[in-house]
């Protein structure tokens, strides 16, 4: 079975219910490609998913930012995977390279909550992905794949796991990662997968690009063999997000 083309937009924090309204009217009116074909997931703040929810167009899905790594009780300012499942949300989004670098989260953490959040129902958008200096120093895959290993250590279903390549140095700086460099990693990582998962995960498991992509960028990226999709930051605030989901064709 094919990969279906998964793409998610990370709102990040951003926002007011007024200019949440006005992106989720813009998705509403869009004609894209059907459910068959791709898989849209958009992840707004915690306290814009019942909005979110309630208002958009019914192929389309949710995806909360982060969840608490166990079952919820005296975390403050924390959520739990179970109140996410409470509301209905599907996805939630773990390991991204800000809460990894702004928030200290690390491998183990970022693995455990995977686990967790599996455990409650949860679909998962696992984030890994290299800094500068790691890629300059040629570690790249060694990164990535402890980041990969730290998941695969706790987890042995991976059917509700996608994997987002996010390389830190593209992220929300415009600098994109070439089609071969995404490729590349993309490829290498689905090679780690069925070395140390099995086969049949390598083959099944969406790895999905997110660093810079934008509508000029996303047909290319999208064209490469083991891309199967994007994390969409800043473009996914803007109607050019149409456009990325578009790539799917
Ligand atoms: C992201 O934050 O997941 C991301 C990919 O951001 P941007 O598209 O803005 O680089």
């Amino acid at each position: 079975m094919g990969r279906k083309f998964f793409v998610g937009g990370n709102w990040k924090c951003n926002g007011t219910t007024d200019e949440v309204k006005k992106i989720i009217s813009t998705l509403n009116a869009a004609e894209v490609p059907s459910q068959d074909v791709v898989e849209v997931v958009v992840s707004p703040p915690y306290v814009f998913l019942p909005l979110t929810q309630a208002s958009l167009r019914p192929d389309f899905h949710v995806a909360a930012q982060n969840c608490w790594v166990k079952k919820g009780g005296a975390y403050t300012g924390e959520v739990s995977a179970e109140m996410l499942v409470n509301l209905g949300v599907p996805w939630v989004i773990i390991g991204h390279s800000e809460r990894r670098q702004l928030l200290g989260e690390s491998n183990e953490f970022v693995g455990e909550k995977v686990a967790y959040a599996l455990s409650q129902g949860l679909k998962v958008i696992a984030c890994v992905g290299e800094t500068l200096e790691q890629r300059e120093s040629g570690s790249t895959m060694e990164v990535v794949a402890a980041q990969t290993k730290a998941i695969a250590d706790r987890v042995s279903d991976w059917t509700n796991i996608v994997i987002a390549y996010e390389p830190v140095w593209a992220i929300g700086t415009g600098k994109v990662a070439t089609p071969a460099q995404a490729q590349e990693v993309h490829h290498e990582l689905r090679k780690w997968l069925h070395a140390n998962t099995s086969p049949a995960v390598a083959e099944s498991t969406r790895i999905i690009y997110g660093g810079s992509v934008n509508g000029a960028n996303c047909k290319e990226l999208g064209g490469q063999p083991d891309v199967d999709g994007f994390l969409v930051g800043g473009a996914s605030l803007k109607p050019e997000f149409i456009d990325i989901i578009k790539a799917a064709e």
